[in-house]
């Protein structure tokens, strides 16, 4: 039997969430243990577009509303800490673009100028034209109109191995999950820690942070609230020699972009665009892959005809949101934290939202009066392996 740990914060779940939470905590002096049952990073965050939103797209229903002002500070946050000077040292994890832009076609132009040019979004967002359009769409047959928001595209992959480094000896990779309660009590309240493959835990306090993951693991511990919705996508990607970097949200006629496209690069050295939007929702999610496709191919032809395909690689992803439910299955508008005695649950929502889940943990920490306190050295625990990027997978 491996021997036991004891611990101020167990995290379960290596995502950006569970990761960013530990890399904060760790700065602070608390001692913590990381388990991961699959790979570092290989749920939902490498498989994101990886935009820091800082809320503009939301202002497109038309108002700013509670949700763009919460996440309107995340891209000042991620660039400082990526510039080394933030609440983490993130130096070294790749920009893939400094601002994600949204783009009409022709047709919608008209009526978004005067709603960009208004007071609502001024400041936010900037129009575009000539050489400072994005590469993709320097080409004279485009028509339609460029805005810039002031927003950041990162590579996951890049950030996922920053986040690990900055966790040190802290993780563990570990299946088997059961809770281990005070006295024997089997109640939620008396939750002390988990036994992960048979090794017991010990902690002030545990964070379930597994994504889709943290409804099994709520079922386990009896928690019947809160309760997690997923929201199933259905994106493609496309490799080929001739792509260009773009990063923008081609708008339709409604609240939704129409797709939205980001660029990454391949272990080969060739571009990848990774589509998302309306295009990878419900009716692409109820298309078969070849089906999805072909729509795909049809709106990357209406778009962008001018694009050489021809030598392109396709393929999809079928990967669900987890988040808190929500009624409708509406996009919930912050981090979520929900928290009984020694146990915290939740999900960022959004990758750009991982600070704000990890101010939740630290404020709930500090509200119980839960205070670092030393840990010896953990020497010899398995390490989970790191995720391999979805594009490199699928089309290698
Ligand atoms: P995850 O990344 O899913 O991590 C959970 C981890 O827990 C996984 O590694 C999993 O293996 C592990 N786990 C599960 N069960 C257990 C268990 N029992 N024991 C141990 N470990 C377990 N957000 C943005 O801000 N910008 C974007 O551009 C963006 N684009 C997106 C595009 C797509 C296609 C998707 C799906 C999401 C996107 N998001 C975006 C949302 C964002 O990716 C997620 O909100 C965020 O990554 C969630 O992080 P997480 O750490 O909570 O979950």
């Amino acid at each position: 039997m491996s021997s036991a740990i004891s611990t101020d914060v167990l995290i379960v779940g290596a995502g950006v969430a569970g990761l960013w939470l530990n890399a904060r905590l760790r700065r602070q002096g608390f001692s913590t243990v990381l388990v991961e049952s699959a790979s570092l990073g290989g749920g939902q965050s490498t498989k994101s577009q990886g935009i820091i939103h800082g809320g503009a797209k939301y202002a497109l229903h038309g108002a700013l509303s509670g949700a763009s002002e919460a996440i309107a500070d995340m891209p000042r946050r991620w660039r400082e800490a990526i510039a080394g000077k933030g609440e983490l040292d993130l130096s070294g994890v790749n920009l893939l673009s400094e601002a994600h832009y949204l783009w009409s076609p022709g047709t919608i132009a008209g009526n978004l100028t005067s709603f960009f040019a208004s007071k609502a979004v001024r400041g936010r967002v900037d129009q575009v034209t000539g050489s400072d359009l994005p590469p993709a769409l320097q080409n004279p047959a485009f028509k339609g109109k460029v805005y810039r928001l002031a927003e950041l595209v990162i590579d996951t992959p890049s950030l996922i191995k920053r986040l690990v480094e900055l966790s040190g000896d802290s993780l563990l990779a570990g299946h088997d999950i059961e809770p281990l309660y005070a006295a024997d009590k089997h109640e939620p309240e008396e939750l002390t820690g988990l036994r992960v493959d048979g090794r017991e835990i010990h902690a002030q306090r545990v964070v379930l942070s597994a994504g889709a993951g943290n409804a099994a693991l709520l079922k386990l511990m009896k928690v019947e609230h809160p309760t997690m919705q997923r929201r199933p996508l259905h994106m493609v990607m496309v490799k080929g020699p001739t792509l260009k970097p773009l990063f923008a949200h081609c708008l339709g006629g409604g609240p939704k972009p129409r797709v939205t496209v980001t660029t990454h690069p391949a272990a080969d050295g060739q571009w990848v665009w990774y589509l998302g939007g309306d295009i990878s929702e419900a009716d692409g999610v109820a298309r078969d892959p070849e089906a999805q496709i072909a729509a795909a191919k049809k709106e990357m032809g209406s778009l962008l005809p001018w694009v050489d395909f021809s030598q392109a690689q396709w393929a999809t992803l079928r990967i669900d949101r987890a988040e808190p439910a929500q009624a409708g299955l509406v996009r919930p508008d912050n981090a979520f934290l929900f928290s009984k005695k020694s146990l915290m649950v939740g999900w960022p929502t959004k990758l750009a939202l991982a600070p704000d889940f990890a101010d939740r943990v630290l404020e709930k920490l500090a509200r119980d009066g839960v205070h670092p306190t030393p840990q010896p050295k953990l020497v010899g625990l398995p390490k989970p392996p790191m995720a391999i990027p979805a594009w490199d997978e699928l089309l290698p």
